[in-house]
């Protein structure tokens, strides 16, 4: 496979997208560490994926919990080569106008320490093991990075920062370690909310009929699942992206609206 030989550690890799990240990599040959904060979720993906996978309960908001995920990398392979961070939490369009202040104030920690700060403290625990490698690190954005109107202030303020994370990190890193990002658009996963504004067991699938919404309103028109997304995490992992560092490839399809026939 393309991933052959190549150690990933995977934030979020309990379902979703970081899920199907997780076994697009299995696939190209890849060994895989799944960092995720469900130990139930995590126990179906050490079934599911055997000998290919570790996996590793914690919180990506703790540093001492990044630097467990990156240890269990180094102990159990040999060593780390890509650091996909992807754990996030969205905040379900909450406005400034209909969210209290108070739910405004802890959400925006709580959202923010999840998306912005797990991203960097990731980073920051996998920078001596991708340094040594001559790794690379891919995170997962959004549309919320660059439109609004794929979430409320928190979310798509958290989304756009992380193309901040991306820009300074591949900055800073180079020549020896690539940072970049992938920003998908809609798909039916588990997605949840802060706890501190009552959204943690809510899920955008229960939510919104998303994928409807994304074949009704998306330009392409297409059933989108989270399978869609994986083929430009593997390709910016791999040798085939060596010259990219600092991209962030959009691949929500809200780049362009859906044609309409005028006239
Ligand atoms: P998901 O909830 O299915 O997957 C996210 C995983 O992260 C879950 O397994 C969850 O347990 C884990 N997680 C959450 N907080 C954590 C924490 N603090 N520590 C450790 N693990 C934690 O949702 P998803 O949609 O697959 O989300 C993955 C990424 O995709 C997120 O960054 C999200 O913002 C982004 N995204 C999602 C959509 C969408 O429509 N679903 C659209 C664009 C971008």
């Amino acid at each position: 496979g393309r991933l052959d030989n190549t150690t990933v550690l995977v934030t979020g890799g309990g379902s979703g997208l970081g899920r199907a990240i997780v076994s697009g990599f299995v696939e190209e040959g890849a060994r895989v560490v799944v960092f995720d904060r469900s130990k139930e979720k995590l126990d179906d993906v050490a079934v599911s994926f055997g000998e290919a996978v570790r996996t590793v309960a914690g919180d990506v908001t703790s540093v001492a919990d990044n630097e467990a995920a990156v240890a269990a990398a180094v102990d159990a392979f040999g060593g780390l080569d890509v650091l996909i961070g992807n754990a996030g939490i969205w905040d379900f369009n909450a406005s400034l106008d209909a969210t209290g202040t108070d739910e405004l104030a802890s959400g925006f920690d709580e959202l923010f320490g999840v998306n912005v700060k797990g991203y960097l403290l990731g980073a920051k625990a996998a920078l001596p093991a991708l340094r040594a490698s001559r790794g690379s690190m891919v995170f997962t954005l959004s549309n919320a990075a660059f439109y609004p109107g794929g979430g409320g202030p928190l979310y798509v303020a958290s989304k756009h920062a992380g193309v901040g994370l991306v820009r300074q990190l591949a900055y800073e890193l180079a020549p020896e370690v690539r940072v970049n990002a992938v920003a998908p658009g809609g798909m039916a996963t588990d997605l949840r909310g802060p706890g501190s504004m009552g959204l943690a067991d809510q899920s955008i699938t229960r939510a919104m009929p998303i994928q409807d919404i994304m074949r009704e309103h998306g330009a392409l028109k297409m059933d989108i699942t989270a399978e869609h997304y994986v083929g430009t995490y593997v390709l910016l992992a791999s040798k085939e992206a060596a010259t990219a560092t600092g991209a962030v490839f959009d691949i929500s399809s809200f780049g362009t609206p859906p044609r309409r026939d005028l006239g």
